[in-house]
């Protein structure tokens, strides 16, 4: 049965340990730190309030083979970001637009309705766009494993984290996804409006580097267990800067690392009057781009079809918003 939840307010408080209670009280959760009681309300940058801030639940089947593996993985979209891209794909719920405030449902709720994926045979679960909800993270694996449930964790971010809370989810997440946007700052800015994002982002892909290396251990079917795999999504009219991206990469980290190239950037209506993010990429620039990343030597890449963007085009006003 597919999976749907306008939203969840956790009305319980006491899910959380008490570090990630105080943060909530005084948030500093991610780089913008903005000091709000999230108890009180989403007052912060993000808009979100201390509860699970959870905007759908469903099967999702079309992350890379190696993370979706054959039957898919289970998903929790969270409301909200710390980032405010321009061109957001995800902008319903990124920016609130389709949440009702206060649904009733609570930690058990949530718990049931991953734990019913799960006994589909489904083995991983994602957290998407996790970075202001970092407690919350914490707190729904350490509620399926006090069920006696230890499914794949995959933390699924922009990389607008700190390097602290990638830190404190050491040993709860099995696999890192996270995008490595811009290394321009003004780039950075005028599309998700953090200038910082540059020396943020790296700083916090390397301490997932630092937990796990350049192996993506995989299972004998080919999906990954434990790992991380980093994205890049290429913007049109922004080759140069992907080219700096991987070139970063490469020598902050290794050409060993596995990456996930992307090419499904589509734009929204939101930016339809921009004069570059106004249009899909053209095929000279992404084949530009992976040349590049051929060149610089990565080994253990993913590419795109040209096409792909037609698949990746949620609609979360449906029961599962990829289907
Ligand atoms: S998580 Fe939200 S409220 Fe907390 S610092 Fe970040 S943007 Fe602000």
């Amino acid at each position: 049965m597919l999976q749907h939840l306008s939203v969840i307010i956790v009305k319980q408080t006491d899910i959380y340990g008490r570090e990630d209670w105080s943060m909530l009280e005084n948030c500093t959760i991610c780089p913008r730190e903005c000091k709000v009681n999230r108890f009180e309300g989403g007052t912060g940058y993000c808009g979100m309030n201390a509860g699970l801030n959870i905007a759908s639940i469903c099967i999702h089947r079309g992350e890379e083979p190696v993370i979706s593996g054959k039957d898919g993985i289970c998903n929790i979209f969270f409301a909200g970001c710390n980032l405010h891209c321009i061109y957001c794909q995800n902008h319903e719920i990124s920016q609130n637009s389709i949440l009702v405030k206060d649904s009733g449902m609570d930690h058990d709720i949530v718990l049931d309705k991953i734990s019913e994926i799960l006994s589909e045979g489904i083995s991983a679960v994602g957290f998407v766009s996790p970075s202001h909800v970092v407690p919350q993270v914490k707190a729904i694996i350490k509620g399926l494993n006090s069920r006696g449930l230890r499914p794949i964790t995959v933390y699924n971010t922009n990389s607008y984290d700190k390097a602290d809370s990638i830190r404190s989810l050491s040993g709860l997440i099995d696999i890192y996804l996270p995008d490595y946007k811009y290394v321009t700052t003004d780039i950075a800015l005028e599309f998700s409006d953090a200038p910082d994002y540059p020396e943020v982002a790296l700083k916090a892909i390397k301490e997932m580097y630092f937990q796990k290396g350049s192996t993506l251990r995989t299972d004998e079917n080919g999906r990954a267990e434990n790992g991380m795999l980093i994205r890049h999504l290429v913007l049109p009219g922004h080759v140069d800067e992907s080219k700096k991206i991987l070139k970063s990469i490469a020598e902050e980290l290794s050409p060993g690392v596995h990456l996930s190239l992307m090419s499904q950037y589509h734009p929204t209506y939101h930016v339809r009057n921009h004069p570059l993010l106004n249009r899909s990429i053209y095929k000279a620039e992404y084949e530009s781009v992976v040349e590049a990343m051929q060149d610089m030597g990565f080994r253990n890449s993913w590419v795109q079809d040209m096409d792909s963007y037609q698949n990746y085009r949620p609609d979360f006003s449906k029961d599962n918003p990829f289907e």
